[in-house]
């Protein structure tokens, strides 16, 4: 029992600490996806994203609902877009926004319940 207690206490305090989408589009800062299958990355618009998932959603947790266009796979793992921080050099990532909006670029599509 304790052991189960421990770890809600430390995913509680993992949900605290993880950045709201709200406050990266305050920033103006997107999420980063990166699929874990395939390795293909792409960017969604955080603005975007918040009509959908609401702005108290912790960016690491935007993955789950998100699947990836190469290989379909539903294990995207997301961050902040923070500036410099691209884990591909010499490859942009794609940018895309929520699905549709922009035609030809979308690479990541948010999953529909
Ligand atoms: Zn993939």
């Amino acid at each position: 029992m304790a052991g189960i207690k421990r770890l809600a206490l430390a995913e509680a305090d993992r949900r605290l600490a993880a950045t709201k989408l709200g406050e990266i589009a305050d920033l103006g800062v997107d999420v980063f996806c990166r699929c874990n299958r395939c390795g293909h990355t792409g960017l969604l618009a955080s603005r975007h994203l918040i009509p959908v998932l609401g702005p108290a959603t912790p960016v690491p947790e935007v993955g789950a609902r998100v699947r990836c266009s190469r290989c379909d796979a539903r294990d995207v793992a997301t961050r902040p877009a923070w500036p410099g921080l691209n884990e591909n050099p010499g490859q942009t990532p794609d940018r895309a926004a929520v699905e549709g909006a922009i035609p030809g670029t979308m690479r990541l599509v948010l999953e529909r319940n």
